[in-house]
């Protein structure tokens, strides 16, 4: 299976630095094609000109945009809203469901992330769901019961369309903390995952798995050798092209 390498701008970004990252990620693809899936997931006012500049670069033909959240809801009285139909028009791909920052400060439960990953599937969009424990679940011994639950939670909403999704196992206390889960401990959650969604689905091994936690050029390589990581959701550093090229590299062999 080609691996998946997904970037998170998250809150980051501007015209000027958006053209400035994509042109150098250009150069970098132009001189090593990557041979692995990659996408970038960037705010929503920005998805329509990072969808022209992979446009206007053959160079970035291997790029996909995505989008960091998606409404429940199709249309209507739902101020600040976007829906799945709108991301499509913007020519995403992929969009981000459940990522540990809406949970924890938009109070994001597991019903409503399966629901948004419901609405991403009905519109064609394939949805990164995001799980993972905190440090506290993590050191109470909770890490498999929390992340199974997330999943389940996703599954039990979707149904056969579940062998559709992408899954993003992201400890909490990995992400944007410079501390990583080590390759044996994501194999190890993510085997708990690859079981969960094979029980789910005869159709589980087009399942990507991806890690994502202060993912870096350093730790890539390491990451994703790992038997049931499928590539990685990356933040900081998919904001610098010299380390999101390395890492599109490392998954690239
Ligand atoms: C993320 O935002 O999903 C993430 C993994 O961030 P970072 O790579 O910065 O830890």
């Amino acid at each position: 299976m080609k691996k998946l390498i997904a970037g998170n701008w998250k809150l980051n970004g501007s015209l000027a630095a958006n053209e400035a990252l994509l042109t150098e990620l250009a150069q970098g693809l132009q001189a090593s094609p990557a041979a692995c899936d990659v996408v970038v997931c960037t705010p929503a006012p920005y998805l329509a000109q990072v969808h022209a500049l992979k446009s206007a670069q053959s160079a970035l033909a291997v790029l996909e945009v995505g989008g960091q959240d998606v409404s429940t809801q199709a249309s209507g009285a739902y101020t600040g809203e976007i829906s799945a139909a709108m991301l499509k028009e913007l020519g995403c791909r992929y969009v981000i469901v459940g990522h540990s920052e809406r949970r924890q400060y938009h109070g994001e439960t597991d019903a409503l992330v399966a629901d948004k990953a419901k609405a991403a599937l009905a519109a064609g969009i394939t949805p990164i769901v995001c799980v993972g424990e905190t440090l506290a679940e993590r050191e109470a011994g909770r890490t498999e019961e929390v992340v199974k639950r997330q999943l389940a939670a996703v599954i039990h909403a979707n149904g056969h369309c579940i062998s559709e999704i992408v899954v993003a196992y992201e400890p909490v206390w990995a992400i944007g903390t410079g501390k990583t889960a080590s390759p044996e401990e994501a194999q190890a959650v993510h085997a708990v995952l690859r079981a969960q969604l094979k029980a789910a689905t005869d159709q589980s091994a087009r399942i990507k798995l991806l890690y994502g936690g202060s993912m870096n050029a350093a730790n890539a390589a390491s990451l994703l050798a790992q038997s049931d990581i499928d590539g990685g959701l990356i933040g900081g550093a998919a904001l610098k092209a010299a380390d999101f090229l390395k890492i599109i590299a490392a998954a690239s062999v």
